[in-house]
């Protein structure tokens, strides 16, 4: 024994705590430093990793450890550089929260409980039901609704799935699973709808193909009567409609389905009602976005994304659900002793997060949502939602106020996908090039999409950090560019 009364010390902690108390000080300056820098725009939005740099991440397994000074330093020359860029005012690219410096904190806080949320009696698990109890009041949900914390939407739209398949199908489709002489279960969404919707069909083993696609009216939403036809006709066919999911902002344009529309659709033929809210649901917090989403409160289930518009770090995805019982009947498996409930102690609190999704461990992502919220305050970040709507509105007037610019789809929200004018004859299109050198530019980061059958440039302004200057940065660059390609070609 040492003084201290010790035995025994660990492998694997530090034997100079003072040194590393040092170090990781000047990290997390570091880091502070990085997203001030970001705040402020500096460096490019991103720049592509060289050669070298890949290879110079690349060896064997390290056998014996280094100081961890030099792996940090090792951070800050190969990786910290090379990141997306998403903290950046210049990203604008697919949908990509930009992290705030609160949000930073509370994953050191998180990492440093390595807390286990799979369930048991303890503070970390009460602080998600916390979170759930105020998402639950966001979305006017019933007293007995639950959610839990996942890693994003694309598993939050599984669990809604599974959820509705469970519903539809009885506990016997957890034993027996989805039977050959049964009925085929069909699901029905909006033809912009998000690519993992189809592919959680076919994981909850219902097949992609079971989700039809159901055609957009002009403004990219669902068409209501089309849908309505599509499932009198197949129950007509003897096929079972099972779930109607909406979209609350598609990917592609920002688009919104009459949510009520689709609600009463779900309550006139009995169908579990899912709304894919990846993008929008949270506009909630802004009073003013609200307004655009309204009917998603009658949903059976909601998914949302709390690193996306909200700017929490990733991951933080989050299904809600109107019934706790729904949600339990999917996922629960009470039988395994390991996993015992105990009325005191440690194994107390049953339902656990664990009963309630896939995951058994499962991180502390309640921390990170808890402090953005308490921290920064459910108005502000409405309200940072809100100013993105408004600078989408600024970009898509300086879009369209230049000939040599296309809009190709109306903005609704805070997607604006645009082209750059070429004529009908041109071989190839220069688009996808001139999107290629504005990344490479280090100005800005849109990305692309295909809006009826053409290639388009789209940018996604998400981004709390991006101000007007940016958007006119972005114009003037693709102006010149354009230009510059279009002369080359001809
Ligand atoms: C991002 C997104 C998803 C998938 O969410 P992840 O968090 O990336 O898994 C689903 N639907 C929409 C509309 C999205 O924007």
């Amino acid at each position: 024994m040492d003084a201290a009364g010790k035995d025994w010390n660990s492998p694997l902690d530090p034997d100079d705590w003072a040194a590393l108390r040092r170090q990781g000080h000047a990290m997390l300056d570091d880091m502070l430093d990085h997203l001030q820098g970001a705040a402020a725009g500096a460096g490019p939005v991103w720049r592509q990793p060289g050669a070298a740099i890949r290879d110079s991440i690349r060896e064997a397994l390290p056998a014996t450890g280094a100081p961890l000074d030099q792996v940090y330093q090792q951070f800050r020359n190969s990786i910290l550089p090379y990141s997306v860029g998403n903290t950046h005012p210049g990203f604008m690219g697919w949908v990509h929260g930009a992290g705030t410096p609160v949000g930073m904190l509370a994953e050191m806080l998180a990492a440093g409980l390595n807390a286990n949320l799979g369930g048991r009696d303890h503070m970390p698990v009460e602080l998600e039901r916390q979170v759930v109890r105020w998402v639950a009041q966001l979305f006017s949900f019933p007293e007995e609704a639950s959610g839990l914390f996942v890693t994003g939407s694309s598993m939050a739209n599984l669990i809604g799935v599974l959820v509705a398949r469970r519903r539809a199908l009885g506990a016997e489709v957890r034993t027996q699973g989805v039977r050959d002489n049964a009925q085929t279960l069909v699901a029905y969404a909006v033809r912009g709808t998000h690519g993992c919707v189809s592919r959680g069909m076919d994981m909850a083993g219902l097949g992609s193909a079971n989700l039809r696609l159901i055609d957009q009216q002009a403004d990219g939403s669902v068409d209501v009567a089309a849908m309505r036809a599509a499932i009198e006709a197949h129950l007509r066919a003897g096929l079972r409609p099972f779930l109607i999911v909406g979209t609350a902002g598609s990917v592609d344009i920002g688009s919104i389905d009459d949510l009520h529309a689709l609600a009463d659709l779900a309550a006139e033929f009995g169908v579990h009602y899912h709304v894919d809210g990846a993008i929008g649901a949270l506009c909630l917090l802004s009073p003013q976005l609200a307004r655009k989403f309204a009917g998603i409160e009658r949903a059976d289930s909601i998914a949302m994304d709390f690193h996306k518009w909200m700017h929490v770090p990733y991951d933080a995805g989050f299904i809600l659900v109107r019934s706790a019982q729904w949600q339990v009947e999917t996922f629960a498996d009470l039988g395994q002793s390991y996993l015992a409930r105990e009325p005191g102690g440690l194994s107390a609190g049953s339902p656990w997060p664990c009963d309630l999704g896939p995951d058994l461990s499962r991180g502390f992502r309640a921390l990170k949502v808890w402090m953005s919220l308490k921290v920064l305050g459910a108005d502000k970040l409405g309200q940072a939602m809100a100013e993105s709507c408004e600078r989408a509105q600024y970009l898509a007037a300086r879009i369209a106020a230049e000939p040599e610019l296309e809009l190709m789809a109306p903005v609704q929200l805070n997607i604006v996908c645009f082209r750059y004018r070429t004529p009908p004859d041109l071989s190839t299109d220069i688009n996808a090039r001139l999107l290629r050198d504005i990344q490479l530019s280090g100005i800005a980061a849109p990305s692309s999409t295909r809006l009826g059958g053409q290639y388009v440039i789209r940018a996604a302004l998400l981004n709390h950090r991006t101000g007007r200057a940016k958007l006119d940065e972005l114009v003037e660059f693709t102006l010149t560019t354009g230009r510059a390609l279009l002369a080359a070609q001809a």
